[in-house]
């Protein structure tokens, strides 16, 4: 069976790049009938931030993506916590230096540093491992009793791999094909520190096996650490998954790895939820900045993977079923922040006139509140008349095509609920003739006169009166769109009137003419 694992270290809120890997995994799980495990790797305590790990879950729920087993959901491989597991590891680092795969080294940071200098001093790189190991102070050099010795001394210690001498590596990536190293570039990395933790690489390796993880599905940052992966399933014995790394996600220019910070540089959100920090500083978040879930799940979907067709909207479920890692490149994806509100915009048109009338009431409401809370920086600010929840539909049906997201509804129509203070300039200039006072007065009685007040028989009324009086569209329709908007926008001026109703359509006109 499938079972493919999201493993994020709880270091501060998941970014794109982060959400992206949990989306591919949670996609291959479902397209084969898996599970999509969620395991929280909290080792280095150090860069352990708080709350990050409920924004994971959050971040993950909102998207639509939820881990089937994980912190809150235990199956029988739990605890999904590194630090739960703590106990777990010792045992197979002892293992490892049991069969020779290990060994301790007892180094101190100063005497490792040295070491680094005097290799750069020189032009070279320092390698730790068997090149440099015998000269090292390492234990390889001390007798296991000595060994034994300094430990029963407390003498801080770390444990790390033994990488093999002289071999060729061939590696197998499923998105890249295979790769060779060799192995005398490799360094022996330290599997267990001295504050009796593993590092990333043996806990990982340890847990994907008691995981019974088949496919790990992760970022191309790891991809040089795929050679010693390998090794430690080799030197525990044990089936290696299948591997597949995931392209960077490139800045919007193409130029480097996309950084949180270019968000708020460029004007995007890089997270899924907003985040504040510790020190108070507040990053964006697509679900703050309006998106809808089944948008940011498709523009995600496309930063590396194609369906190798010309459609581009997919909902979840289609996505799962086009969904393959065959299709997914190597090269580096460029994030693109205006096909993200294409997809938003797409998605917008698509949601029921009916939900998207509630959400835009929640945020006129929203508004009104603001408003009446803070009237120093809104001047003119009063509470929003606010029409009943049927009117509010139509006002949303007749604006959505030009919204991408809620608060567009208001830009694009806030005349519907606020008259217009003032007239825009040109435009009234245009449109503002000597005749217009008594063209608008005609207007106003033919709507007095009106019952029905449907923009069809309204604009049957109001063209009926323009033809058979030969007056011009224009002169008609431009000072009444005026006097209705304040400037030259929004849906037909039939409909508003419809919207408005006769009252306050009549006091607009009346208004304008004054
Ligand atoms: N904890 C690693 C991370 O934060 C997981 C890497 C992996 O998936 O192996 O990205």
């Amino acid at each position: 069976k499938v079972r493919v694992r999201f493993a994020p270290s709880p270091t501060g809120p998941l970014h794109i790049g982060g959400v992206r890997t949990a989306l591919f995994n949670y996609l291959f799980a479902k397209k084969h009938d898996g599970d999509f495990l969620l395991r929280i790797e909290d080792t280095d305590q150090n860069r352990y931030v708080e709350g990050a790990e409920a924004y994971i879950i959050e971040a993950l729920n909102w998207l639509t993506i939820p881990y089937d087993e994980g912190p809150g959901k235990e199956k029988d491989c739990g605890p999904y916590r590194q630090s739960e597991r703590k106990a777990l590891y010792k045992q197979y680092a002892d293992a490892l230096i049991e069969s020779g795969n290990a060994y301790y080294a007892f180094d101190t940071s100063e005497e490792l540093d040295a070491h680094r200098k005097d290799h750069e001093a020189k032009g070279k790189t320092f390698i730790y491992n068997w090149h440099n190991r015998l000269k090292l102070k390492n234990s390889l050099v001390f007798s296991s009793e000595e060994t034994q010795q300094k430990i029963a001394n407390d003498e801080e210690y770390v444990i790390r791999f033994k990488s093999p001498e002289d071999e060729t590596l061939h590696l197998n990536d499923i998105i890249r094909g295979e790769m060779q190293v060799e192995t005398n570039i490799l360094d022996d990395k330290v599997l267990f520190k001295s504050d009796g933790m593993p590092t990333y690489h043996l806990a990982n390796i340890v847990d994907d096996h008691l995981m019974k993880i088949t496919h790990v599905i992760r970022g191309e940052e790891w991809l040089p650490s795929l050679a010693l992966h390998v090794l430690l399933y080799r030197a525990f014995g044990w089936e290696a998954p299948q591997f597949a790394h995931l392209p960077l996600i490139l800045k919007p220019t193409g130029n480097g790895k996309l950084s949180k910070r270019d968000g708020d540089k460029m004007g995007f959100p890089v997270f899924p939820l907003e985040w504040k920090t510790a020190e108070g500083e507040l990053f964006s978040g697509y679900r703050e900045d309006g998106y809808l879930p089944e948008a940011v799940v498709n523009m995600l979907a496309f930063l590396g993977w194609n369906p190798g067709t010309e459609q581009e909207i997919f909902s979840l479920e289609e996505l799962i079923d086009a969904f393959g890692l065959e299709r997914v490149n190597k090269a580096g994806a460029k994030f693109d922040p205006d096909k993200t509100k294409w997809f938003q915009h797409q998605y917008l048109q698509k949601v029921d006139d009916a939900l998207l009338a509630s959400e835009f009431e929640r945020y006129l409401n929203r508004l009104s509140v603001e408003r009446q809370g803070n009237t120093l920086s809104q001047p003119q600010g009063n509470a929003l008349s606010q029409p009943p929840i049927e009117t509010i539909k139509k006002i949303v049906s007749l604006l959505k095509e030009r919204a991408t997201f809620v608060s567009d509804l208001w830009e694009q129509g806030s005349f519907f609920f606020e008259a217009p203070a003032t007239y825009d300039a040109k435009a009234a200039e245009k449109a503002f003739k000597a005749e217009t006072a008594v063209l608008l007065k005609k207007v106003v009685s033919i709507l007095s006169a009106t019952e029905d007040f449907s923009a069809e028989n309204l604009s049957e009324q109001v063209k009926g009166w323009i033809t058979s009086e030969n007056i011009g569209f224009g002169k008609v329709m431009m000072p009444l769109r005026l006097a209705l908007v304040g400037e030259m926008k929004g849906p037909e001026v039939f409909d508003i009137l419809s919207i408005l109703g006769k009252e306050e359509s009549v006091v607009r006109i009346e208004k304008a003419i004054d």
